[in-house]
């Protein structure tokens, strides 16, 4: 099978959820699933490596279940980007609109050396605004965003278009 299918075939549409109208996709059965889970890493991995990059961002709380096994797999360093109020030293702080309310996130200041090449990971691409604050910080630390790689982008959402002014569009990768 290949691996769009069987990633779509382990995630699961929950209506209503988390408010009504709203179809959220759940990617615990692909989690769950040994083949799926491993087959996401794998290819996430190779997207690292060809990217050739230091450190691999997970955006808090799914994008660490993704990016921690790929900077593994890839010899890359793993970095959180976290809600705000959750890590210890100075931070960088970017505030941005969600898909349902507003919420500011952090990265340590001191997370990457200069000139370093990052991958930012999350799960799902929506209205590009986590990614995009992602790439804000990642940069005001005075490394590079090399790319950015999802398991799934909301296509009747404008992520990819909201990530077009910041990144070239080759560099935001999906399956
Ligand atoms: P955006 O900022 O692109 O609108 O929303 C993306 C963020 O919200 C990601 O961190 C993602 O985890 C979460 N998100 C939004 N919609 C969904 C969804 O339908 N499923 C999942 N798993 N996450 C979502």
């Amino acid at each position: 099978m290949e691996l769009r299918d069987l990633l779509d075939s382990r995630i699961r549409d929950v209506p209503d959820w988390p408010k009504p109208g709203v179809v959220f996709k759940d990617i615990s059965p692909m989690l769950a699933d040994p083949e799926a889970f491993a087959a996401l890493v794998d290819a996430l991995a190779e997207q690292c490596s060809a990217a050739g990059v230091d450190k691999v961002v997970g955006i808090e709380a799914r994008g660490f279940i993704l990016a921690a096994p790929v900077a593994y797999r890839a010899g890359a360093g793993f970095v959180p980007v976290r809600k705000q109020g959750k890590l210890p030293c100075a931070t960088y702080a970017q505030s941005y609109d969600l898909e349902y309310g507003s919420a500011t996130l952090e990265v340590h200041q001191d997370a990457f050396a200069p000139g370093e090449r990052v991958l930012v990971i999350d799960d799902v691409l929506a209205t590009g605004g986590t990614v995009a604050a992602t790439i804000d910080l990642v940069r005001r630390t005075g490394a590079e965003v090399a790319g950015v790689s999802v398991l799934l982008e909301l296509g009747f959402l404008p992520g990819r278009a909201k990530l077009a002014g910041l990144l070239p569009d080759e560099s935001v990768r999906s399956f």
